[in-house]
């Protein structure tokens, strides 16, 4: 069977992801790999599939115990022979599960990194290790787990079998952190793109946010939604408060019952319940598609953290919101908290962290850009749906403006510059206004609007591919194949609404 034939028969999906393919050929040709993938793009099966394929057991670390069961449960559902060993275990249900591996059954096996399993691995046929959530080997990381560090023993213990590192948060350090520590060996490095086009960053004053953030669910009762909040709490009582004011929501945090936690956690994925109100305890492995915002309350800790949690929003794809209510007093109360015990350099990292969500709350430049570029992804500096792109750049409906402005260019024949058309539409008296033009039907139609606003209307014409100019000299306005649906009515035209924000348009084009 082919990896698609794979992909369709046994996990019931029609196609490959990103780089899904590109990535199970090189795990395929027994190459060590490394993948740096955004939650949500779909790393697991970048080892699954592989697994179904190969002869021997695929051994995949995985930091979290939960999430090694929701793994193993959604794959036995799929009829795949996949099994976690852990400490919660009796010793029968072990040896049960070891046995099946000896005789080859089972095709996948989950363990945590600190396992005592380890010293067995090499006598059970393994054809693949996968290391989940990678980052957690490296200092640099945000997650360092010391436990990790136990893997730099692997290719000792499993000299000629391939290794892929997964992780959705490594910047480039890490990532080099990470190929060092695992030893991989002259690696396959794949590294997906983090934009999430269809997420929409917003950040507001943390000042009366409680109201604001009433104003914001009040058009989305509809919708599903978390908050995040530092404390447990901030947690509970927001949860209460929103409760009080009639919104269907529930707190999650670790310091409730276990019981409590997943039975709230399983209305939220049943859409029993809209909002919930959580701290980071809550979302880590949630597979839920039609989050429509995440909200934070508080500043995170650092920008891998924001990424992680405002990417549980529009996994579907389609639009979404991020925002966050940000306060620099909220980094000055975290740097109080801040002492992870004698580690100078922890600190600093940490720290250094910090500073970086802090200055994206400050940002006056698209944050989706600052956004791709702390994890080394070069972006553009406009992105059409951040609020500093948005509130800078915003569009209105301006399609009997543009009207006014390809007329005026059709009836002056196609041969005057910007200055003189907009002279004709403001009805001008100037000398160079020859008469016939005075006689125009367009003459002075567009009296009501200030020079200035008709040179960034016709800027905007241009951009946009309504109008274009000539070579030469002394460029005069032309109509495009998009002007005549405009003229008759047919294509409505938005165009860019100049802020105070944004310096003051010029009064005369350079022509
Ligand atoms: P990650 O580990 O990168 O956060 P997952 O492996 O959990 O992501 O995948 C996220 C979701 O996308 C899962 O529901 C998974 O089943 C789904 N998915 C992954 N690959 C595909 C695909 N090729 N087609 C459709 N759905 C996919
Ligand atoms: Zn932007």
């Amino acid at each position: 069977m082919s990896p698609l034939e794979i992909l369709r028969t046994r996990f019931g999906y029609s196609s490959f992801r990103l780089e899904q393919e590109a990535i199970i050929q090189s795990v395929l040709q027994r190459k060590d790999t490394f993948v740096l993938m955004p939650t949500g793009g779909g790393k697991s099966l970048c080892y699954q599939v592989p697994a179904l394929l190969l002869d021997g057991l695929t051994v995949v670390i995985s930091p979290l115990i939960a999430l090694m069961k929701d793994q193993v449960d959604a794959l036995r559902l799929n009829g795949v022979q996949a099994a976690y060993l852990n400490s919660t275990q009796s010793g029968a249900e072990q040896d049960a599960i070891i046995s099946k591996v000896l005789s080859k059954e089972m095709k996948l096996l989950y363990l945590a990194p600190e396992s005592s399993f380890f010293r067995r691995l090499s006598s059970f046929n393994v054809s693949l290790v996968a290391v989940d959530e990678a980052h957690c080997i490296s200092h640099w990381g945000h997650d360092f787990r010391p436990e990790y560090l136990l893997l730099n023993q692997l290719k000792q213990t499993l000299p000629n079998v391939p290794v892929i590192a997964l992780t959705a948060t490594a910047d480039k350090v890490t990532q080099r952190d990470i190929i060092e520590k695992l030893a991989l060996r002259n690696p396959a490095v794949f590294v997906s793109s983090f934009n999430r086009a269809n997420i929409r960053y917003t950040v507001e004053p943390k000042k009366r946010s409680f109201e604001k953030l009433l104003g914001f669910l009040e058009t989305r009762k509809e919708e599903s939604g978390i908050i995040y909040c530092l404390s447990r709490v901030a947690t509970d009582s927001l949860a209460a408060d929103l409760a009080k004011e009639g919104f269907n929501v529930l707190p999650y945090h670790a310091g409730m019952e276990k019981e409590q936690r997943a039975r709230h956690q399983e209305m939220f994925l049943r859409d029993d319940v809209k909002i919930m109100v959580a701290t980071i305890a809550f979302g880590m492995g949630i597979d839920k598609s039609n989050v429509r915002y995440v909200v934070h309350m508080d500043l995170p800790k650092n920008i891998e953290s924001y990424y992680q949690e405002t990417g549980r929003a529009g996994r579907d794809g389609l639009e979404s919101e991020a925002l966050l209510y940000y306060t620099y007093a909220d980094v000055s109360k975290m740097k109080k908290f801040v002492e992870i015990e004698g580690n100078a350099e922890q600190t600093r990292i940490y720290l250094k962290k910090l500073d970086q969500m802090a200055a994206y709350g400050d940002l006056v430049t698209c944050r989706r850009q600052y956004l791709l570029n702390y994890f080394d992804e070069p972006a553009p500096s406009y992105c059409g749906n951040c609020d500093i792109c948005l509130t800078q750049v915003e569009r209105e409906e301006g399609t009997v403006q543009a009207q006014k402005v390809l007329s005026a260019v059709t009836r002056l024949q196609e041969r005057f510059g910007t200055n003189y058309v907009i002279d004709v539409l403001r009805g001008s008296n100037s000398a160079k206004i020859m008469d016939d033009h005075r006689a125009l039907k367009t003459f002075g139609v567009g009296a009501d609007t200030s020079k200035e606003e008709w040179v960034s209307i016709i800027r905007d014409l241009l951009a946009q591919g309504y109008l274009a100019k000539s070579d030469g000299t002394y460029p005069v306005l032309k109509l495009t194949p998009k002007s005549a649906a405009v003229l008759r009515g047919a294509e409505r035209v938005m165009l860019v609404r100049s802020k105070e924000k944004l310096p003051a348009p010029m009064m005369q084009v350079a022509e």
